[in-house]
């Protein structure tokens, strides 16, 4: 029997061209999934909190979809609705997912990670084709090229063919599912293992929670098939040059999490590191390093270990509050980002302060806590940014940016620092930023940085 669930708030099928990130979550185990795949995507949360949603296989497809957050839009009774030994997860910022198909190939729930930059054309294609669509998601289209294939394998085939841009996608079927990266690998994606369960997820978060152990990261071009407890690679198309998102170290993904065998809290912290070796040289005097929570707290770290400053929070994080990029307008980050941090006065009064941050898009927020800082008595604030300075907006996951939003592109290094009320500015370079990830650059993707696109 197939059950299709909660699916009441139509209204959001048909949105206008935001931004978008996500997180994959799959599980195959011996036993019912539903509350394991529940925390699975809760891990995921700072991937995307608009939407969440399971799917789960029980001699058909059962599904259940939610605006909001995962610990917010699961009920009890739903999680018991969603039966099966197998099923995949999804949180998002963007579109509902997973989504479901009926298709010559039986039915399969699909959910993925990234952006297709040739959307509208596959879209115009499909259309010429004769084919009609009930969303304007990337989803359906990954989905209708799908099953164009004899059997799933082929169809994902037909993906890579067509498909420009990245992703990192599940396929939940009735023989297992389906993992597969796109063929620079812009996405990540990593297996895990314990026992008779295996998973597949867009972080190694979730694993630790689940007591799975890391058993690789699904290599770029690849298609593995999860089933009976245990991972068959199907297929490597090759041909793409390596280029993991160097955003994921940089902000993306959480500090807990392993990418590509590098742990994100080392990258963090060896980029803080770096802004250090160079203050070091130059022999900046400052009486506490605070971070910008949460993503600068490893960078923070790393330049407190290398330099002996103290380490001192600065700013008290709102726990009720959600993290600043989540929401798709100007106002709302700024507002959010106001909510969610508050000055811990004492710790900053009459202190000269390293502030460091990830990144600088249009300088407002860090222009606003430089401010607090210095309204609460903050003789001084350095502010150490890991990431180098963003010229170029993202073709290929992120779609936060545009050029005339970007503050890097409008000002020198003087003119940011004059923005937004700093004593001094630095970033780290690109090559001390692509040395503390610990990967050679020809495996990155640095296009934020360059400009330089695949
Ligand atoms: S352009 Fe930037 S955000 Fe986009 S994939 Fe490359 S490094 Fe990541």
């Amino acid at each position: 029997m197939e059950r299709i669930g909660v699916e009441a708030e139509r209204e959001f099928l048909f949105t206008e061209e935001v931004d978008e990130n996500c997180g994959v979550f799959g599980l195959w185990s011996a036993r019912s999934v539903a509350e394991e795949i529940y925390y699975g995507i809760f891990k995921l949360q700072h991937r995307g909190q608009r939407y969440c949603g399971i799917s789960t296989w029980n001699n058909g497809l059962c599904l259940v979809t939610h605006p909001g957050f995962v610990r917010h839009a699961f009920s009890p009774d739903e999680l018991r609705s969603l039966k099966g030994c197998l099923g995949i997860g999804h949180v998002s910022l963007k579109e509902r997912q997973p989504m479901v198909f009926y298709s010559h190939l039986g039915p399969y729930a699909l959910a993925f990670s990234g952006n297709i930059a040739n959307s509208e054309e596959l879209r115009k294609q499909l259309f010429r084709d004769g084919h009609a669509f009930v969303t304007q998601t990337d989803t359906e289209i990954l989905g209708r090229f799908l099953s164009q294939g004899k059997t799933i394998l082929e169809g994902l085939k037909q993906i890579y063919k067509v498909v420009r841009g990245s992703f990192s996608l599940v396929v939940l079927t009735r023989e297992g599912i389906y993992a597969a990266r796109d063929v620079h690998g812009f996405k990540p994606l990593v297996l895990g293992r314990s026992g008779k369960r295996t998973a597949v997820a867009s972080e190694s978060r979730p694993f630790d929670f689940l007591g799975l152990k890391i058993v690789r990261d699904v290599k770029p071009g690849e298609i593995v098939l999860l089933d009976n407890g245990g991972f068959k690679s199907m297929l490597e198309i090759k041909g793409g040059q390596p280029a993991f998102c160097a955003f994921e170290w940089g902000y993306i993904a959480s500090v807990d999490s392993i990418i590509d065998g590098i742990p994100v809290i080392r990258a963090r912290q060896n980029f803080g590191m770096k802004l250090a070796q160079r203050d070091t040289t130059e022999k900046l005097k400052a009486d506490i390093v605070s971070p910008v929570p949460f993503s600068g707290i490893g960078c923070a770290l790393g330049y407190h270990h290398y330099s002996g400053i103290p380490y001192q929070e600065s700013f008290l994080i709102d726990r009720f509050a959600s993290r600043s990029y989540t929401p798709l307008l100007q106002e709302e980050r700024e507002k959010e980002a106001k909510i969610k941090l508050s000055v811990i006065k004492d710790n900053v009064r009459g202190k000269k302060i390293v502030l460091c941050d990830d990144s600088i898009v249009r300088g407002t927020q860090i222009r606003n806590k430089v401010m607090e800082l210095k309204r609460a008595g903050a003789k001084a604030v350095h502010v150490r940014i890991a990431c180098p300075p963003l010229i170029a907006p993202c073709r290929y996951s992120i779609s936060t940016r545009t050029y005339d939003e970007l503050v890097a592109l409008k000002y020198s290094l003087e003119g940011i620092c004059r923005l937004i009320g700093a004593d001094s500015l630095k970033y780290n370079t690109l090559d001390d930023f692509v040395d503390a990830i610990g990967l050679p650059a020809t495996k990155l993707c640095l296009s934020c940085w360059t400009g330089k696109y695949l």
